[in-house]
């Protein structure tokens, strides 16, 4: 398995050199808005620590993810009236992976609203902040 590249997009939104619209950040981890969302509320949860992906990280950092994981689908049944929720992650390319950092998708899922295409149509900036500030206000209740 190649080594960790620091100058990953996830690894410059850790370090604050590339834009994201955040939901959550704790220590550990971080989740922001997937920039081609599959559904609305699609967001991705991070370590902060670096690691490619399922099969190098440390168990300390994939527990603390999947934590925020958790916080992230309950909020997202929450804040997009969604009834379930897909939690997704690729391993290396040939597992269908893009960008190496480790990452989970949590995608709220409601009846009769069909998926869109994975990483296909990127959405308005302001569909995003909108839909980050409900996520962000569910996390509150
Ligand atoms: P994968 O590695 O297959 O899970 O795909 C990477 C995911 O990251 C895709 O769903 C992209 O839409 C998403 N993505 C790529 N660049 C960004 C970015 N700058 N901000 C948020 N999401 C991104």
């Amino acid at each position: 398995m190649p080594d960790y590249d620091n100058d990953n997009i996830f690894a410059k939104i850790i370090r604050g050199e590339l834009p994201a619209h955040k939901v959550f950040e704790d220590d550990n981890t971080l989740a922001f808005l997937d920039i081609m969302p599959r559904a609305d509320g699609h967001a991705l949860v991070i370590p902060k620590a670096p690691s490619r992906n399922v099969l190098d990280i440390e168990i300390a950092d994939l527990c603390a993810v999947m934590a925020t994981v958790q916080m992230i689908a309950r909020a997202g049944l929450k804040a997009f009236q969604a009834q379930g929720a897909i939690i997704q992650q690729f391993n290396e390319a040939e597992g269908g992976q893009v960008v190496f950092h480790t990452h989970f998708h949590v995608i709220p899922r409601r009846a009769g609203v069909e998926l869109k295409p994975p990483a296909a149509i990127k959405e308005d900036e302001a569909v995003l902040a909108r839909n980050a500030e409900r996520l962000r206000a569910a996390l509150q209740d």
